[in-house]
């Protein structure tokens, strides 16, 4: 018989007895936040055996995904799992959302961008998105969605809380600070439960009014009176990094259909990580037993993650950050880095180094620590200019590469893995990064995104998907561009405006 398990989350910094030192995967979503500015993570991971993947060899993308949420046994009915994977019908093709291309004799492409927004975000969101709004409304309790977002994050968010009952989105960018394509795809979802807005900044200078929003006691307390709870969608969430450990099965089982590996075969997974829920979906697959010898790093000039795995240092405090070509991986404080320390380290060496990073900006773990982190990792950063030109090679073998995806073609380069199947998770289409590519590939320094996508699907004879060429078509929902000391008057207005029982006017609503 097999012994039962049961998914339980525990925080990563220890408890401070004020908070529940357990709860289960929909407490953990709905509040992932623990003591010490911790955050919840499974206490134990459960085992796959090759009997289950064997079982799950001709399984679709569906079937397998439910049966390991099964397996992992957490708090939400079937039924409602059913609905979340049912997302990934509206992906490119419903029977294969994640399609594994062969680029080379020993070298093959997971597509993860095939959802609504054209990057891996839709993986996660997507089927997140169904599970949150569902658990608010067993709740009865309205939530407001708060996000910052620098390109990817914003446009998933949006998409996937479309019209969701109780739940509100107010989405924060920064003007000029996203691709055209990114901004389009934000400003023009049109819903009454979705507020986006433009801030005159960077994308720091949209976080920090994030923070300082979420401190204002104003804000607080009209929430308050709304009676409205605050979530978040953001990446530290396990709501969101569950789906991203699901791929790692099936990308592996495909490669095992596709004549390539034999079933028990070890493979290595190339990952273009920022915030590391990508890589840590690998980490905890690898940990569960599928067979992966190593999962690869790849990092930008923003090299904080490829230093780390190298010497065991995670040293913030010589940094600034850079603004590269693969933006979504521009991140110095990579926040699901936490849950390898905890798996690996526990709680107490968790909370004392994390304390360590936040006092000095910086930590060194011991050799012994280090070498268990070498044993599953190892990293390599990839520069502007190296990442154009694997996007050429790519292109002349009649492959378009977004330059993050580029950045991993440089872990495979490492000597050690020429006799492995590499495995390469690519999170976005081309299509988002358009301008980027049209250099990389053409050297044009083109006026836009629509010059760009003209002329790289020229050069590449290929269409531009009917998605992102209705963006430039579709009226803007959104127009707003403000100050930062206005972001708070505009949220309230839209959270007042919506907040209204249906039929009833603003006005004879006063009392
Ligand atoms: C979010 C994102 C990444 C980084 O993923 P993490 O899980 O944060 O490491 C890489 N590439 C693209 C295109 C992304 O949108």
């Amino acid at each position: 018989m097999q012994p039962l398990f049961q998914m339980i989350f525990t925080e990563t910094r220890g408890n401070d007895n004020t908070r529940p030192a357990q709860v289960r995967f929909s407490q953990a979503l709905l509040s992932p936040i623990a003591s010490f500015g911790g955050i919840y993570s499974p206490e134990k991971m459960p085992a796959i055996d090759e009997d289950f993947l064997r079982q799950h060899l001709d399984s679709s993308y569906k079937e397998l995904a439910l049966a390991l949420l099964e397996h992992f046994d957490i708090d939400i009915d079937s039924t409602i799992l059913q609905q979340a994977l049912d997302r990934y019908d509206h992906f490119d093709n419903a029977s294969d959302p994640v399609p594994v291309i062969k680029l080379d004799n020993r070298l093959f492409v997971s597509e993860l961008y095939h959802g609504p927004t054209r990057a891996f975000k839709d993986m996660a969101l997507q089927p997140f998105g169904v599970i949150l709004s569902t658990l608010a409304q067993q709740q009865q309790q309205q939530y407001l969605i708060l996000t910052a977002t620098s390109g990817d994050t914003g446009p998933a968010a949006l998409d996937t809380f479309r019209n969701r009952a109780n739940i509100r989105v107010a989405c924060l960018y920064p003007q000029g600070g996203t691709s055209d394509v990114q901004r389009l795809q934000m400003v023009t979802e049109d819903a009454s439960n979705l507020k986006v807005i433009g801030i005159h900044g960077n994308f720091d200078d949209a976080q920090a009014a994030l923070k300082s929003l979420l401190s204002s006691p104003s804000f607080n307390q009209r929430l308050n009176e709304l009676n409205i709870s605050l979530s978040a969608a953001n990446s530290v969430n396990f709501g969101r990094i569950i789906f991203q450990m699901l791929y790692q099965f099936h990308c592996y089982l495909a490669l095992v259909r596709q004549g390539e590996i034999t079933l028990g075969d070890k493979i290595v997974i190339h990952i273009p990580s920022g915030n590391f829920g990508n890589a840590l979906g690998a980490f905890y697959a690898r940990r569960m037993g599928l067979p992966i010898a190593k999962i690869a790093i790849a990092s930008n000039a923003n090299n904080v993650l490829t230093e780390w795995i190298k010497t065991g240092s995670y040293d913030l405090s010589k940094r600034d950050l850079i603004a590269t070509t693969s933006p979504a991986m521009d991140i110095l404080k990579s926040s699901n880095v936490e849950r390898v320390l905890f798996e690996l380290f526990g709680a107490v060496r968790t909370r004392e180094l994390m304390r360590q990073l936040d006092a000095d900006g910086r930590y060194q773990l011991d050799a012994g620590e280090q070498a268990q982190i070498s044993e599953i990792f190892t990293a390599a950063d990839c520069s502007d200019e190296e990442g154009s030109e694997f996007i050429r090679q790519a292109f002349n073998k009649n492959y378009l590469l977004d330059p993050h995806t580029a950045t991993c073609f440089k872990t495979c380069q490492a000597p050690e893995f020429a006799d492995r199947v590499n495995l390469i998770h690519s999170t976005a289409e081309w299509t988002k990064f358009a301008s980027i590519m049209d250099n990389a590939i053409n050297a044009n320094q083109p006026e836009s995104d629509q010059v760009a996508l003209a002329s790289v699907a020229s050069s590449a004879g290929v269409e531009i998907p009917q998605v992102i060429a209705n963006l430039f078509k579709q009226p803007i929902a959104h127009p707003l561009v403000v100050d930062k000391q206005d972001i708070e008057s505009e949220i309230l207005k839209f959270l007042e405006a919506s907040n209204q029982p249906v039929g009833v006017s603003p006005q004879s609503s006063s009392s």
